[in-house]
């Protein structure tokens, strides 16, 4: 198997347990090159051709890749290098918080609902979770570290 994209949310503490590999991206037993959970991380044939996925799943590898980014403006254009749209969501205390988007379509489509003018109510549980997943939110501190929810 090779580098897998991770399109939707995928929990990497529950992949740690599992007897699935020592990478989570390409679940083969390889020589962890970044660890990220314990002693299981990423190899470096997969980090070689890593691209963000699913910004919640590879939150772990986007917190490591971003450790030396200094400033907020240093992390955005990162993340937006790296093909990460970001939906400002407000600004306290020197933090800036984003949406960052992982699936634009479903975004874009029920943004009514993210934005809160739509009840989320209004759609079946399986929409209502594509659209919880569709986005994830951080924040960016003003030295550049982020913090990323799950
Ligand atoms: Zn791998």
């Amino acid at each position: 198997m090779q580098f897998r994209k991770k399109k939707t949310y995928e929990d990497i503490y529950k992949w740690r347990r599992s007897q699935n590999g020592t990478c989570f991206y390409c679940y083969e037993d390889k020589a962890v090159a970044i660890p990220l959970v314990g002693n299981k991380g990423i190899c470096q044939e997969c980090l070689d051709h890593f691209r963000i996925g699913h910004v919640g799943t590879d939150r772990h590898l986007i917190t490591h890749l971003t450790k030396s980014t200094r400033s907020h403006d240093e992390t955005v254009l990162w993340l937006r290098k790296h093909g990460i749209k970001l939906a400002p969501a407000g600004y306290k205390d020197g933090v800036h918080s984003y949406m960052a988007i992982n699936n634009p379509g479903i975004f874009d489509h029920y943004h009514d609902i993210i934005d809160g003018s739509a009840d989320l109510n209004t759609v079946d549980k399986k929409t209502a979770l594509k659209i919880m997943d569709s986005y994830t939110d951080i924040e960016i501190f003003k030295d550049g570290d982020i913090r990323i929810s799950y």
